[in-house]
């Protein structure tokens, strides 16, 4: 179990619920980096990947089902180490998980926290400071988005109708069309998919172009 003081951080005097600290959670990794994708590109946050997934996209690149049981004391003590106030839950789907208890850590120590989300559950008011859904309709066209609003959204493009969107766009600020890109595929093909979501985006005002650029630097 990672160690953990109240006092751990200068002026620390948040009081923590023992419930909140025990509380468990699948964590596939924890890690300082450079959000590398849309509208925080280029900024530093600390990423908490959660493991599990409700959908199985064929682009996925993350091995979710590869996790260790960490309590939110486990967490808080590994995020406490790095010099960065901004926090990314992603995954696998976090929104599978209470964040409350980890809401609460958290915010007693006036972290910023942000979600990833496929935008199948519905997010608590409250709960993040930033919300960026990223639907897979456009694979699963049986899977309702209930999460309708929100910060930014966030779509790979794979060839589909843009206009599927008209109606859920109108619930965020941002808008953002993200090439498909699969490491087992050749440069052709990525290269093919960068060009065509480039010139979808020139041609549907509203859409923005978001690049992950996190993998052209080599790192998470
Ligand atoms: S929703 Fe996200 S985490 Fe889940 S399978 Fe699809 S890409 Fe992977």
């Amino acid at each position: 179990m990672a160690e953990y003081s109240p006092c751990a951080i200068a002026g620390d005097e948040a009081v923590d619920d023992p419930t909140d600290l025990a509380k468990e959670y699948p964590i596939v990794e924890i890690f300082h980096s450079v959000q590398g994708e849309a509208y925080h590109a280029g900024v530093p946050h600390v990423f908490i990947r959660f493991g599990t997934c409700n959908l199985r996209c064929e682009w996925c690149d993350t091995d979710f089902l590869t996790y260790s049981t960490m309590t939110a004391l486990d967490i808080l003590g590994e995020v406490l180490r790095y010099d960065c106030k901004r926090i990314i839950f992603t995954g696998g789907e976090p929104m599978l998980h209470d964040l409350w208890p980890l809401h609460r850590l958290l915010k007693a120590r006036s972290y910023n926290l942000s979600v990833e989300t496929n935008g199948t559950i519905e997010i608590p008011e409250g709960l993040l400071d930033w919300v960026c859904v990223s639907p897979k309709d456009q694979m699963y066209p049986d899977v309702k988005i209930k999460q309708r609003t929100g910060d930014e959204l966030k779509c790979v493009y794979v060839g589909q109708d843009l206009a599927m969107y008209d109606d859920l766009r109108q619930g965020f600020k941002h808008a953002f069309l993200q090439p498909c890109y699969m490491d087992a595929e050749s440069i052709e093909w990525n290269g093919k998919n960068f060009a065509e979501t480039e010139a979808v985006v020139k041609t549907n005002p509203g859409w923005r172009l978001s690049l992950q650029t996190h993998k052209w630097m080599g790192v998470d």
